[in-house]
Parts: structure tokens; sequence; C-alpha cells
């Protein structure tokens, strides 16, 4: 048991997993609305003591917050494996760690945006409209419309870190091809392994064509894919060599094929949106399915809720890790909350020798380096 009374706030309620917090003797503080704290109660929370604070990515975390906890602050947990709310480069300055949970979302997200990606090529959701609004007059063998098959389509993985190789296992499942991207992570040896599973599955006869896999260019990779999936994290200029900032934007969403669909887990200012409500209105590509946006919750003004671009457009909550064990579990091997619970801790109790850079779920690590 706890000897030391640690002082905590979580910006928003993640369940159960924090009873391990309550029963460790944590003096804990949770913000009960539903919606984000003005970033002036979090100010005021931290200023007022205290040695964790637990953030989702609604959480502007910067420098000013680190300020209000200059002494006492000792990590930020944060709950997502995105970390774009946090200002690295201030946490590090400050020296105070923050984590993250990765992993525990991986496959969760990866089958939201594969799940995405057939909705919007297989036009589920207009096809219920019609179901419900009692439009559904005939079968026809092309009227009203049709869809576009998943099954054999070569895809662009943009990113292939831990979500991009989750999505690669499940397109494998659906025998298309793949074109990776990726300039700062290529993983040639797991894409060697997946090669190997196409190619037994052609042995085997369980798939009528040799299916493909590669590493290629972003030029080649939006020239030759039939779907285009993100899922990369937001990096703004100056941040990275390889700034993912608007790296869909007018020049690059021209590249697309005319007939090609994309698809967006990743972060919204990823895409500039004013640029694919053009490309969907004007026909530069067929469609785009998103979770996550420029502005959060979708402002009612967007260009992408133009009815015109409506069956072509599918536009989702930020949902992809959106499921009851990869949200909720309190194990930290399952659940997002149980992780960012045991990061918390890991770093207040002193775990691993109390060495952060050892501890799994610190990002920040280059901080502490000796
Ligand atoms: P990851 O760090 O394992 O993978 C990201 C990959 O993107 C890395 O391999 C990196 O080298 C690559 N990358 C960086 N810059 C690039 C560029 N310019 N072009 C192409 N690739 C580039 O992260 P992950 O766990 O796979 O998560 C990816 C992102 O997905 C997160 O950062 C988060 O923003 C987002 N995400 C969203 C949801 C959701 O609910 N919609 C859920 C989970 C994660």
């Amino acid at each position: 048991m706890m000897t030391k009374k640690f002082r905590v706030f979580a910006t928003c309620d993640i369940g159960d997993a924090l009873n391990l917090l309550r029963s460790r003797g944590y003096e804990l503080e949770v913000h009960g609305e539903q919606e984000a704290p003005p970033k002036s109660l979090i100010l005021e929370k931290v200023r007022a003591g205290l040695d964790g604070l637990i953030t989702t990515l609604r959480d502007p975390i910067d420098a000013e917050v680190f300020e209000a906890g200059k002494g006492r602050l000792k990590v930020v947990a944060q709950l997502a494996v995105g970390f774009d709310n946090i200002n690295r480069a201030d946490a590090n300055r400050y020296k105070i760690p923050f984590t993250n949970t990765a992993d525990v979302l991986t496959e969760a997200t990866a089958e939201f945006a594969f799940f995405m990606m057939g909705d919007l090529a297989r036009r589920l959701w207009s096809a219920e409209h019609l179901t419900r609004e009692n439009k559904w007059g005939f079968w026809h063998p092309y009227l009203p419309f049709l869809g576009d098959e998943v099954t054999g389509k070569t895809i662009a993985i943009i990113g292939t870190g831990r979500i991009g190789q989750a999505m690669i296992k499940k397109s494998t499942g659906f025998d298309m091809n793949i074109l990776c991207y990726d300039p700062g992570y290529e993983n040639h040896d797991y894409v060697r392994r997946i090669q190997e599973i196409k190619d037994l599955r052609f042995k085997l006869g369980i798939v009528r064509d040799k299916m493909w896999i590669r590493y290629t260019s972003f030029e080649e990779a939006l020239v030759g894919a039939d779907f285009v999936s993100v899922h990369v994290p937001l990096i703004r200029p100056g941040e990275s060599d390889t700034p993912t900032l608007h790296l869909f934007n007018e020049q690059t969403l021209r590249r697309m094929k005319p007939t090609a669909y994309l698809v967006n887990t990743s972060r919204g200012p990823v895409i500039e949106e004013a640029a694919l409500a053009k490309a969907l209105r004007e026909g530069w590509i067929a469609g785009a399915a998103l979770d996550v946006y420029e502005k959060e919750p979708l402002p009612a003004d967007s260009p992408l809720r133009d009815p015109a671009i409506e069956d072509h457009c599918r536009l989702y909550p930020h949902f992809a890790s959106a499921a009851k064990i990869t949200r909720l579990s309190s194990d930290p091997e399952r659940g997002m909350a149980g992780r960012c619970v045991q990061g918390l801790l890991d770093v207040l109790e002193g775990n691993y020798g109390g060495d952060v850079t050892k501890m799994p779920y610190v990002v920040n690590k280059e901080a502490f380096a000796k």
C-alpha cells in the first residue's frame, strides 16, 4: 500500500481503472462533465498542487501548464496513442515525463479504418437509407447505384507504424495488393512475412491471383492505389523533417486516381479539409471516409457536410478506438484506461528503479537520457 499520498486530477472520467489509484490511497479528483474542462480549470488544478494529471486529446498541455505545476507536477498520463495536444519540447524543457496508450488500441483502430473503407466503397450508408426511407422500390442490376469491391484491390498504407501494420494484416485477409509509404520507418521484415502469407495463400489455392506488398514513394502510392488509408501522427512543420500537417492537400489529392477512396483515422489536420471538399465536389477522387477533423467536433458549417457530396463522404465522430475493452479495460495489456493509469503509477511510484527511460509507456524518454 501507498505511504505517500499523491494528488491526481483526471480531465475526464476514464472508468473503473481509476479505482486502482483510489485503492492505493491517491487523492483523486475527476472532472465530472462530459465536455473537456477549459484550460483555465486545468491550470487552476495544477497550480493548487498536483503530482499527476490524466489527460485526453481534448486538453492542450504546454509550457503554461508545466509552469503552473513547477516543483510538484511529476507526470502527464494521456489516454491516447497520439499526443499532438502535448507540447513535447515544453515537456522536455520542464523535464516532465508524459505517457501514452500505444498498442492496446492498434487493432481496434485498424479494424475501424477497414470498416470505414468498406462502408464507403460498398455504399452501406446510402443503401440503408434507401431501405429506411422506403425508396427501395425494385431490384435492378445497376439502379439506383453500385458500389466498388474492396477485395482484390490495391491499398496504399501511409505510415507503417503499429496501426498501419495492423491495417496491412487486415487488408491481406481481403486479398489486397499493398503499397507502403513511410519515410521514417520501413519494416521490411514485416513486409517480407506478409508477402510469404500472400504467396502461401496463392500456392494453396485459397486465392486466385498472386498478390503483392512493397514499399514505395508517396507519389507512387497516391497514383497507384484504389484506396489510401492514413496512419501517421500529426507532425507540425519544424517538429520533424517529414511533417504530416496537410500532407493531403490540393496538389497531393490531385495525384490520386479519380476512382480512388481516401480513409483517415489518424488526425484531422493531416488533410486540408477545404481541398478535400473541393476534390469530392469536383470528382478528383471517388470518396472519403473520415474519423478525425481539423476542428473537433466537426463544425456545423464544415464544407464536408455539403449535401452534394453526402453519398461519397462518410463522417464519424473520432470513434476508431471507441470499443469497450479497448477504451475501458483496467488491464494495462488490453485497455487504454488501464495503460494510462499504469503509466501514471510507474512514474509516481518510481517503478523500474525510478528510471524514466525504462518505463514502457513514457513517450519523451529523450529528456531523461543520462
Ligand atoms: P506509430 O508511431 O506506431 O506509427 C506512425 C508511423 O507514421 C511511423 O512509422 C512514422 O514513421 C510514420 N510517419 C511519420 N511521418 C510520416 C510521413 N510524413 N509520411 C508517412 N509516414 C509517416 O503510431 P500508431 O500507433 O500507428 O498511431 C498512428 C496515429 O493514429 C496516432 O499518432 C494517432 O494520431 C492516430 N490514432 C487515431 C485514433 C482514432 O481514434 N481515430 C486511434 C489511434 C491512433
